[in-house]
């Protein structure tokens, strides 16, 4: 047989997956591990693309989709975040964030452009751009800054080749978030090299310390920045496949051919639902958002009383304890914790080389379900730490 591709060959599956292939052959495990919420979705969101579905709306919609629904994604921006975009413009609905990520590298990058990324960071960053013929170049974010990107660190990284930077804040593994002061200082340089920025804002709605804020509020740099977003984590609707991605018109209609020619359209009963979640659906995120606010108060606390030192994360459902104290790779903890007290994490390392010493905890689980892991965490550290 004749060879596949290289670049696809290339690529490594993911760290996340690879440990919850594992994890299935068990019994009684305890799962902290997974990047998606508890809650089903309101149950008025389903409704509604139910009734779409019994209307007939069970057609392709316009490439970029439903331009109701990308109406109110833009007056969701506008009240909420204070972002400026045209619903018939600058503003594509997406198979989820995934597929956003995807082509907004596709429409950027030429081969051996350079990308900046922060590690560590979601494990779908470096394959996409990869894919997209183009080159990672990484800036090790630190704990004693709380994961935030400064901007010593983005000029040193700039260079000829650099095309765009990639962040997501509030971020997954992190939880770390960047306030409108720390982005205030990145401005002037995002400003003078020309880069893109490619901003993934999908935990927006769950920053819990202080008001979001996003690069794409700055009008002086605005048309460089592309955000991406999506219905997944807010409105509890990874299953749906909904997300979107907003930027200047040039780019947007350079990323529209791409999703025409292997989408065509986002789902369409998908889409309906999205626009019942931006309507009506704000009150259920809160609700939500307080739970994951509660488990995460409870969860730090616990960590850092047994003896693993654990950053307050200001977003996201996710915790990113330390865990050097207890002699161990990031690795080897979570193999052990899963042999000995059968409870599943994510490796630091998952996320990239600056994830060493360091696991990720998904609270997004109930509080039942984080008390017993935390039990049997500290069960696991209380004969390792030194
Ligand atoms: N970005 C980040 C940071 C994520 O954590 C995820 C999901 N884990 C996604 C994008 C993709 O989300 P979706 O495709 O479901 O919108």
């Amino acid at each position: 047989m004749k060879e596949l591709s290289r670049k696809v060959k290339d690529i490594k599956p993911s760290g996340i997956r690879k440990f919850f292939d594992l994890a299935n052959t068990m019994e009684g495990v305890i799962s902290l591990g997974v990047g998606e919420p508890d809650f089903n979705t309101p149950w008025h969101i389903c409704e509604n693309a139910i009734y779409s579905m019994s209307q007939g709306k069970t057609h392709y919609t316009a490439n970029r989709g439903l331009l109701e629904l990308r109406q109110e994604i833009c007056k969701f921006h506008k009240t909420r975040y204070n972002q400026n975009y045209d619903p018939e413009t600058e503003t594509l609905v997406t198979v989820g964030g995934s597929e956003a990520i995807d082509i907004a590298f596709r429409a950027l990058l030429n081969p051996g452009d350079e990308v900046i990324m922060l590690d560590p960071n979601y494990v779908a960053y470096a394959p996409a751009v990869e894919l997209a013929d183009g080159k990672c170049v990484m800036i090790q974010l630190k704990e004693e800054n709380d994961f935030k990107l400064l901007p010593e660190d983005l000029k040193n990284a700039i260079t000829d080749k650099t095309k765009a930077l990639m962040i997501n804040f509030p971020s997954n593994p992190t939880g770390g978030v960047m306030t409108y002061e720390d982005y205030e200082k990145l401005v002037p340089i995002i400003k003078e090299s020309g880069i893109y920025v490619i901003s993934d804002e999908i935990y927006a709605e769950l920053s819990f310390d202080q008001e979001f804020a996003s690069l794409a509020q700055f009008e002086e740099i605005r048309d460089q920045v592309i955000v991406i977003n999506g219905f997944s984590k807010a409105f509890a609707m990874t299953g749906w496949r909904l997300g979107y991605v907003l930027s200047n018109k040039e780019i947007s209609a350079q990323m529209t051919k791409i999703h025409q020619y292997i989408i065509m359209s986002a789902p369409t009963a998908a889409q309906y639902a999205g626009l019942e979640a931006l309507r009506n659906g704000i009150d259920d995120v809160l609700v939500m958002k307080n739970d994951y606010l509660n488990r995460r108060n409870l969860l730090v606390n616990r960590l850092n009383r047994m003896g693993l030192k654990t950053n307050m994360p200001h977003g996201t459902f996710y915790v990113f304890p330390n865990i050097q104290i207890t002699g161990l790779s990031s690795d080897e903890f979570c193999e052990k914790l899963l042999e000995e007290e059968k409870v599943a994490c994510v490796p630091g390392t998952a996320f990239g080389e600056s994830g060493e010493g360091f696991i990720r905890i998904s609270y997004a689980y109930s509080l039942d379900h984080i008390k017993e892991a935390c039990d049997r965490i500290e069960h696991f550290i209380s004969s390792r730490i030194k």
